[in-house]
């Protein structure tokens, strides 16, 4: 990694896609953002990018503020919906188009589609033949006056891209592996990287930390900063988290969602300890960190590039460190629901004997 600068005046999102519920790798993420902007000044900026509309759903949007208020992530200003921006996309892809770096594709999905089952059944990776990037101005021109169906293919110049990575330090992409891809559909609905690229230069994101998994979107948005003449923010790629069995975290190794284990009586000041250690480490040797502690620590050089292993057993342990480190009145009322729901106790003898069950809050803390 080259020198870092922190800038007081940084700004970071969080941009989840609202499909499901939030995740623990959703949440880490936004954990590391809000660190981050503890540490080092700046703002944390909350995007739900809901265009995918078939997959978004209200509930989910819910699910991930319910998430984030439950861990106290608060971030600043007005969250941003990513489908109120469709006509900035839209002004974006053209500007792109327009200062001739993309081009109008004709080509319709079931011709793509033939040629992409030619070329695999030759042994070859289908890569678009820039067909329609040899199309003559006027015959362009009449087409789409002609209003005949195409997408916006941005053309994938020559060379490399490269970038300073936070947490992998340089990485360098050959341009020659990415295919020119669509910015806007036929539909005129924008692809992902283009709908993130505008967001991102709109809310003026100035540092994108992100899992892993989006590092190969990472040289394609780079390409359309370089193409609407922004300067690039700077990026940085948090580790997968994988179960201990080393391989990705899914539904197989228990609750992935955060509301699970808010529900299972995880602690949210446990969940952020917890969380904060997939990927990062404090340089010393002390695991149970308060939210104070973790801010104080936070550093971009204690970020790791190994894949992070949620163990629900430590995640166990840890709750117990906090339960301990807990006051039994804040703890009380969590515990009492616990005793009344398995027919332990009432609600009118813990509202009666408030002081006994206290102690007995007490009794049953286990550091
Ligand atoms: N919406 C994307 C996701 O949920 C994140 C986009 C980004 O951080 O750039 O994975």
């Amino acid at each position: 990694m080259g020198l870092f600068f922190p800038a007081m005046t940084d700004r970071l999102r969080f941009a989840p896609s609202p499909t499901g519920f939030l995740h623990v790798g959703g949440a880490r993420t936004a954990l590391f953002n809000w660190l981050y902007v503890k540490h080092y000044g700046g703002q944390f900026l909350l995007r739900i990018e809901d265009t995918d509309r078939a997959r978004s759903t209200d509930e989910s949007t819910r699910a991930i503020f319910d998430g984030l208020e439950w861990l106290g992530l608060t971030w600043d200003g007005d969250v941003v919906h990513q489908g109120a921006n469709l006509e900035r996309h839209r002004r974006d892809a053209r500007a792109v188009l327009e200062k001739g770096k993309a081009y109008c594709c004709f080509c319709t999905p079931a011709e793509l589609d033939e040629r992409r089952k030619a070329a695999e059944s030759r042994g070859e990776t289908f890569a678009y033949d820039r067909r329609c990037d040899r199309l003559p101005e006027d015959e362009v021109a009449r087409r789409v006056a002609a209003g005949v169906s195409h997408v916006i293919r941005f053309r994938v110049p020559e060379g490399t891209t490269t970038w300073d990575d936070l947490v992998h330090g340089g990485i360098t992409f050959p341009n020659k592996d990415i295919d020119d891809f669509v910015i806007l559909r036929s539909d005129a609905t924008p692809i992902y990287n283009l709908a993130v690229v505008s967001d991102d230069i709109a809310m003026g994101i100035t540092l994108v930390m992100r899992g892993d998994d989006h590092i190969s979107n990472t040289p394609k948005q780079i390409m359309l900063y370089d193409a609407l003449g922004v300067s690039l923010p700077r990026f940085g790629h948090l580790p997968m988290i994988h179960g201990t069995d080393g391989k990705k975290l899914s539904k197989r190794h228990g609750a992935t969602a955060v509301g699970d284990y808010q529900h299972m009586g995880i602690l949210p000041e446990t969940m952020l300890n917890f969380l904060a250690l997939l990927g990062w480490s404090p340089g010393h040797d002390i695991e149970v960190m308060s939210v104070a502690d973790m801010i104080h620590a936070f550093t971009v050089d204690g970020l790791s590039k190994k894949a992070a292993i949620f163990d629900p057993k430590k995640l166990e342990w840890m709750n117990g460190q906090h339960l301990a480190r807990a006051e039994s009145e804040r703890l009380l009322p969590l515990v009492a629901r616990g005793l009344i729901d398995a027919g332990l106790a009432t609600a009118a003898d813990v509202e009666a004997r408030r002081r006994w069950y206290i102690g007995l809050v007490d009794l049953m803390k286990n550091p």
